[in-house]
């Protein structure tokens, strides 16, 4: 996300979704139905996935895992509140950063990178689900989370790439709700731990520098999740070696691995 002081970051836009939206606000034991099938997901809580685990009932394949592949090819100017019942509105998606030595915008690596976490999490027994699956759509930030919140998935993984007005600013980062957010307060524990097991894992996978853990309360695609979120921030198009690693395909397969290296750390794998 391109953090260019106005927090617009990242807006998904808009198709408001509403009929399913509003029959699962009604309903949220609706939550985990998926085609019609109960998920196994239904019964857990948010941030009780390592807990599970440690107990020895549960494999990878009784976790689901939502990801979605921050911007879109247009952003939409359109606005959405940022959070459950807020005023304050925002974008509903951004255009997101661009590479400045490769020239690739972040939607174009993100999806990448989302479908390659696809695959390997798919490997190693996850479900997986992802919010989008191709570049020309129109999904804002808002119905991302509904998305992901729908899809019965246990944690919901937004993944960005960063941008800077000093190209000399590198390193990954991971965005996560604090404990005093009016929306969802209660899924701070649970988030930061997510980030900071994928933030460690991906850094040692890649070598990027690592820039901690942020606590972010205006990103409307965190604040609409029901379920432990995170923003990953890979490292900075805005720099000129970071742009070129993230953007090389073997790089990205670490990536990738780096990311579900903190899953399963996440859940106790
Ligand atoms: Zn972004």
């Amino acid at each position: 996300m391109r953090r260019t002081g106005r927090m617009i970051f990242c807006l998904a836009m808009a198709v408001v979704l509403s009929a399913g939206g509003s029959l699962w606000m009604l309903k949220p034991e609706a939550k985990n139905t998926v085609n019609g099938t109960v998920q196994a997901s239904s019964l857990k809580r948010e941030g009780a996935g390592s807990k599970i685990a440690a107990k020895g009932a549960k494999s990878r394949g009784d976790f689901k895992i939502a990801l979605d592949a921050g911007h879109q090819r247009y952003a939409n100017s359109g606005t959405e509140p940022v959070g459950p019942g807020s005023s304050v509105k925002k974008m509903k998606v951004a255009g997101g950063a661009s590479g400045t030595a490769t020239k690739t915008p972040e939607y174009k690596l993100t999806l990448k990178v989302a479908k390659k976490l696809k695959k390997i999490l798919m490997a190693r027994g996850y479900q997986v689900y992802m919010v989008r699956s191709t570049n020309n759509v129109n999904i804002s930030n808002k119905q991302r989370a509904v998305r992901a919140n729908k899809s019965g998935a246990d944690i919901y993984i937004r993944i960005h790439a960063d941008a800077s007005a000093s190209s000399s600013v590198r390193g990954a980062s991971m965005l996560y709700p604090s404990a005093s957010n009016a929306y969802v307060k209660r899924l701070s524990k649970p988030s930061k731990k997510l980030s900071d097991y994928i933030l460690k894992s991906y850094c040692k996978k890649t070598g990027i520098k690592s820039r901690g853990l942020i606590k972010r309360d205006d990103l409307t695609g965190t604040n609409w999740s029901k379920i432990p979120v995170t923003l990953i921030e890979m490292g900075f198009l805005s720099n000129a070696s970071e742009d070129r690693f993230m953007n090389k395909s073997a790089n990205q397969e670490k990536m990738a691995s780096g990311i579900a290296d903190g899953v399963d750390d996440y859940f106790g794998f």
